[in-house]
């Protein structure tokens, strides 16, 4: 049993994602055939495409291009975050046949940061071990699994298109996001920007696409939208 630390790595990707984003959207329209389609979207042509078609709102050409994670050193808690963005596949390591042996688990910073509340939480993540191995004498591991906690360390691998990256990083690299979601989210769009520049030259925080915060209080990155569009009406 132990902490565990976020890890991310990009498996694999569609190869050359922002040419194969970017014919799909030349092919909308330019009235020429496949042989002729291929030779016409140069990886220039590709950036300034792209840059248009994020520019206009045209994602759906964005779709063709999938990019796939492998996670671990997340919590339960953030998974359960993360699989609430359905338009991904995603493979998660199982506790009906992964027995956690002696589970790893993560730990909120500000917990950690806290002297008192951190030993109250080691304390409380050694009872539940103690309890889920004595159970599991008894009980097979998918149902000795409820007294695992929120904070139990998970493994899984996602792929997302580029449209839903877009979208997943809009509402989780937010600073208003939860940080654990958000430090995952951050890693993620470090890890697209380095593979395709051009196709995620526009992802990031709703901000960074709209140019104010579309939020109640702002932190300070863009003013909040009624100051942002002052002098405008
Ligand atoms: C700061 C923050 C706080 C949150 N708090 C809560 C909370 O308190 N409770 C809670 O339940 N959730 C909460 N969520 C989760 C949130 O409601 C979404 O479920 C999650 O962000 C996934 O977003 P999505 O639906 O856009 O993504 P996806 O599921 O990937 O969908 C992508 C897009 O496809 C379209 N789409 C997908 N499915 C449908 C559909 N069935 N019908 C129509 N259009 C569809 C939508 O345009 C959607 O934006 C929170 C999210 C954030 C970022």
């Amino acid at each position: 049993m132990g902490e565990a630390k976020l890890k991310v790595e990009l498996l694999t990707f569609t190869p050359e994602p922002a040419i194969t984003a970017a014919t799909a959207a030349h092919l909308c329209y330019a009235g020429i055939d496949i042989e002729e389609l291929k030779k016409k979207v140069s990886p220039e042509y590709a950036k300034k495409l792209i840059a248009h078609l994020a520019k206009a709102g045209h994602f759906s050409p964005l779709e063709h291009a999938s990019f796939t994670f492998a996670i671990e050193g997340i919590s339960r808690a953030c998974s359960h975050q993360l699989v609430r963005h359905r338009i991904a596949s995603y493979s998660q390591q199982s506790q009906r046949y992964v027995k956690e042996k002696g589970f790893n688990f993560i730990v909120p910073p500000k917990i950690k940061a806290d002297e008192k509340a951190y030993k109250l939480f080691l304390d409380s993540m050694e009872k539940a071990e103690k309890a889920y191995e004595e159970l599991l004498k008894t009980a097979k591991a998918e149902d000795a699994r409820f007294l695992l906690p929120n904070a139990t360390e998970t493994r899984i691998v996602v792929t997302m298109n580029t449209r839903s990256l877009y979208n997943f990083f809009e509402r989780r690299c937010c600073s208003r996001a939860q940080w654990e979601i958000r430090a995952l989210a951050n890693k993620m769009l470090e890890l697209c920007k380095q593979a395709a520049p051009d196709l995620f030259a526009a992802a990031g925080a709703i901000c960074e696409k709209l140019g104010y915060c579309p939020e109640k209080e702002t932190c300070g990155r863009y003013p909040l939208k009624k100051d942002a569009l002052k002098g405008n009406d």
